[in-house]
């Protein structure tokens, strides 16, 4: 689909620079001319002054043609009219030559200029397919297995009115999960994170409550949470700020094991607030680090320890988030050695 747009667009490309070429070489070829008749016209009356004894400048007075119209007005005599027509036919011939040769250097520049211009449609087009694969195949998973286990409890003529009741709850909380995917996903797939509306944001305020509000989850699994919150000011939305700030700190804690800690660091930098969630969790592989941001990516240290349930899709959004506020994250770990995510946001 590709190759046939960059061949499309290389014809297009090539025909452009052809018109500009052509059109050119037209205007170049009647105004050249124009001056070759008018200089040949001047030679011939420059003579013609001489044979009638008139005296003469040796390069032709400012106002020529004005002064001696008289002379001017003669037709170019034979010789020199074959001298204006070989003078043209030479003319055009460099032009013909010209003209080939960017007719056929403009196919090459428009190849390469359709090359760069698709570049980026393609990389985006290319996303889009993967995110569409990756999101129907997160989604045919559960699908198949809630359809299975109805399939088994109808098939099963001594079920109970339990069993029914067993598999309307495990179905319930499929479909919950199911509800976040699509919420998670359909705001992954929006550029709304781009465009959102923003304020003078005080952040210490915003991540103070998204603490107390998880704080419940962190006590039921005795995480200790500290904190050192500097109060700082960025330019930003409130909203999709605390959005951030829930999924590291859930994060945090769904990682860690009971009896952890997460320590949460607020300072202002020179020109940046650097915010830090570390925690005493499970950690993260060296290798992983750098794919944990990308959509649908779990960690084998989630699947295979802890058996956490999520869809890898929280740390691709918070990577959004903080790129639609101009700032950077990263993330430090090693396995089993807890991990430290660093926020980096301009400071307003
Ligand atoms: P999810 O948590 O739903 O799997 P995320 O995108 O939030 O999706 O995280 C991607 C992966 O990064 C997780 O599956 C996990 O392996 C790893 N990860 C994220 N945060 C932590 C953490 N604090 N400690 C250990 N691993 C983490």
């Amino acid at each position: 689909m590709f190759k046939q747009a960059r061949i499309k667009l290389t014809l297009f490309y090539a025909s452009m620079i052809m018109l500009v070429s052509l059109f050119f070489s037209v205007v170049i070829y009647k105004s050249v001319s124009f001056e070759f008749e008018k200089g040949l016209r001047r030679v011939q009356a420059m003579r013609m002054a001489e044979d009638m004894n008139i005296e003469m400048p040796k390069l032709p007075p400012k106002h020529f043609e004005q002064q001696y119209s008289e002379l001017f007005k003669e037709g170019l005599a034979v010789d020199l009219s074959e001298n204006l027509a070989e003078a043209k036919r030479n003319f055009v011939g460099w032009l013909a030559l010209i003209n080939g040769v960017i007719f056929i250097s403009s196919f090459g520049l428009g190849y390469l200029v359709a090359g760069v211009t698709l570049t980026p449609i393609q990389k985006a087009h290319h996303q889009q397919k993967r995110f569409v694969a990756d999101a129907s195949h997160e989604l045919r998973t559960p699908l198949a297995v809630m359809k299975t286990s109805i399939e088994v409890l109808q098939r099963n003529k001594k079920a109970k009115l339990a069993d029914y009741k067993k598999l309307s709850d495990s179905l319930l909380e499929e479909v919950d999960n199911l509800q976040d995917l699509t919420a998670n996903l359909l705001s992954l797939s929006s550029s709304s994170i781009n465009n959102l509306p923003k304020t003078e944001v005080e952040l210490g305020a915003g991540l103070q409550q998204v603490v107390e509000k998880i704080l419940p989850l962190a006590k039921s699994k005795k995480i200790n949470i500290n904190q050192h919150l500097e109060s700082a000011l960025v330019w930003g939305n409130q909203e999709s700020l605390k959005k951030l700030w829930m999924i590291l700190l859930d994060n945090a804690i769904k990682y860690s094991p009971d009896g952890g800690r997460i320590d949460i660091n607020l300072e202002k930098q020179k020109k940046d607030v650097v915010i830090s969630i570390a925690d005493s969790g499970i950690g993260i592989r060296a290798d992983e680090l750098e794919k944990i941001f990308e959509r649908f990516y779990r960690a084998d240290s989630s699947r295979s320890k802890m058996n956490v349930p999520g869809y890898g899709l929280g740390l691709s959004m918070a990577q959004r988030i903080v790129k639609a506020h101009d700032g950077q994250i990263r993330a430090e770990s090693g396995l089993g050695q807890g991990s430290r995510f660093v926020v980096k946001l301009p400071s307003k």
